[in-house]
């Protein structure tokens, strides 16, 4: 976990009189990949050949699209007893972002939703989790343990999209596409069992206890292109009844498949497969409805700030499960961060980096990486995918201002956004100490070279060269391998004077 107020009592112990000057080119280059992307590079969404809303799927009755779940040997109550257990599984796998907020306003806007999903009488009882994981994503299990990814409250422009994919978990739910998903699975390996109907109380039991291990393949959450078309009909409907705009539904998937094209797309595509005219259903839905109301709700300032708590939250140490997602290649992965440290001694500045860091770049600013640390990027271009680099930009204005530190480190944080279009601010500058110095960290999200995303930690502090920075770089998902080495060699900074 990262806490920059380590920093806050770093010791001084200033050496003694060395001049400075810092270059300004580094060895590595800074170059954080292209377009933000969702995952690696590749796949384009096909769509696959689809029976849109299968006949007998839905009946139509009056103007709005009706729905039944499925064939099913399990009851609700069975629903409940699954997804229960399940979801306790999956609080033990997955990191959740143990943030009150948060899940206090997954809570109050799923509750809402969920009092608009037809269930058919049966009381599910509805929870609602975030998951600290920047894939966008989101699933629910039987009986109404919806978990929604952060990387989902992330990418929302609004609370209407955010709404809109709860709508379409919500309606996995009522529609109870998990249980009767598991349950054709049990009919191919116990035909004659369930359909002679001897399937006796015991053999459930054992069944809901087999299917109440989480696990990412999960049969409970396998759906079918017909069950995503019922879950974004029906999510239209409940976004509708709660008041949302209901075109947000088709928005917020058009928008993904838009910011995914020619790369993988969105986790989310892997657990919800993407039904062939997708958009185009849920407009014929909103027309079925009569068209978007007039006064519909879009966002809220709660939306908004629960959206920047979720942008602060630090990464999750490690995805104990990550979800199976394709593309997250793990080979050539450098060897962990030594625990022996090696003396690097500057003209601006010592410090102490693993020993199994390299340094890159001489004369000029430096980098330190482990072995394989440097990649190719999609240019060809070698870029820093583990260690850090050090640098010094042009200060801002005058650099013996007030708010000096804060103005070069903006334009700093201007320029590298500028030079790397994928690039987001996952926190902002926060004050910190270094070597005793007044410095300011800042936590970013990025394209990794190797593919998906990577956290860029960034310190920057005013020296007589100008703004030193130093950019610790990992894979968003070893990132918490690496930030006791990044504070470590950072602790050990000391500065010429
Ligand atoms: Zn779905």
């Amino acid at each position: 976990m990262v806490h920059v107020d380590r920093f806050a009592v770093t010791h001084i112990e200033d050496q003694e009189g060395r001049s400075v000057s810092l270059p300004r080119r580094s060895g590595v280059r800074h170059s954080f990949g292209a377009a933000w992307r969702f995952l690696g590079a590749g796949m384009v969404l096909a769509a696959a050949l689809l029976l849109a809303g299968a006949p007998g799927a839905y009946a139509q009755q009056g103007e709005r699209t009706q729905f039944r779940p499925g064939w099913n040997i399990f009851s609700p109550q069975q629903d409940v007893q699954v997804g229960q257990k399940a979801a306790q599984d999956a609080e033990k796998k997955l990191p959740l972002c143990n943030d009150p907020k948060v899940d206090a306003y997954l809570t109050q806007l799923g509750k809402r939703l969920a009092a608009k999903a037809p269930t058919g009488g049966v009381q599910y009882p509805f929870e609602f989790h975030c998951v600290n994981d920047k894939a966008i994503n989101a699933f629910a299990l039987p009986g109404g343990y919806v978990f929604v990814n952060r990387g989902t409250i992330e990418a929302a422009d609004n609370e209407a999209q955010l709404a809109a994919v709860m709508a379409h978990e919500l309606s996995h739910v009522a529609l109870r596409h998990g249980t009767s998903q598991a349950s054709k699975a049990q009919a191919v390996s116990l035909p004659i069992a369930i359909l002679g109907g001897i399937l006796g109380g015991s053999a459930m039991g054992s069944l809901v206890t087999q299917l109440g291990a989480f696990s990412v393949g999960s049969v409970l959450l396998k759906y079918s292109r017909t069950a995503e078309t019922q879950a974004d009909v029906m999510g239209t409907q409940i976004l509708y009844d709660t008041g949302y705009d209901p075109r947000a539904m088709a928005q917020f998937f058009e928008k993904l498949e838009a910011e995914s094209k020619g790369k993988n797309p969105p986790e989310f595509f892997s657990d919800h497969p993407s039904p062939e005219h997708r958009v185009e259903r849920v407009d014929e839905e909103i027309d079925r409805l009569g068209g978007p109301p007039s006064n519909a709700h879009r966002d809220s300032p709660e939306f908004q700030a629960i959206r920047h708590e979720v942008l602060a939250l630090p990464v999750a140490p490690s995805a104990k499960d990550k979800r199976g997602a394709p593309g997250g290649g793990e080979a050539g992965k450098p060897s962990a961060p030594s625990g022996r440290y090696a003396a690097y001694q500057g003209s601006a500045f010592s410090l102490k980096h693993p020993d199994n860091w390299k340094k890159y770049g001489e004369g000029q600013a430096v980098s330190f990486a482990p072995d394989g640390g440097v990649a190719q990027d999609r240019n060809g271009q070698d870029a820093l995918a583990y260690g850090m680099i050090i640098n010094v930009a042009d200060p801002q204005g005058d650099p013996t201002a007030v708010n000096a530190l804060e103005e070069s480190t903006h334009r700093l944080l201007d320029e590298l956004q500028n030079a790397n279009p994928g690039m987001r601010i996952a926190r902002q500058p926060q004050r910190v100490r270094l070597n005793g110095q007044r410095a300011l960290s800042t936590y970013l999200s990025n394209d990794s070279p190797l593919g998906g995303q990577e956290t860029d930690w960034i310190l920057t502090v005013l020296r007589p060269e100008g703004l030193l920075y130093f950019i610790c770089v990992a894979p968003e998902r070893e990132y918490g391998n690496y930030d006791s080495a990044f504070v470590n060699v950072l602790d050990s900074v000391r500065f010429a004077r």
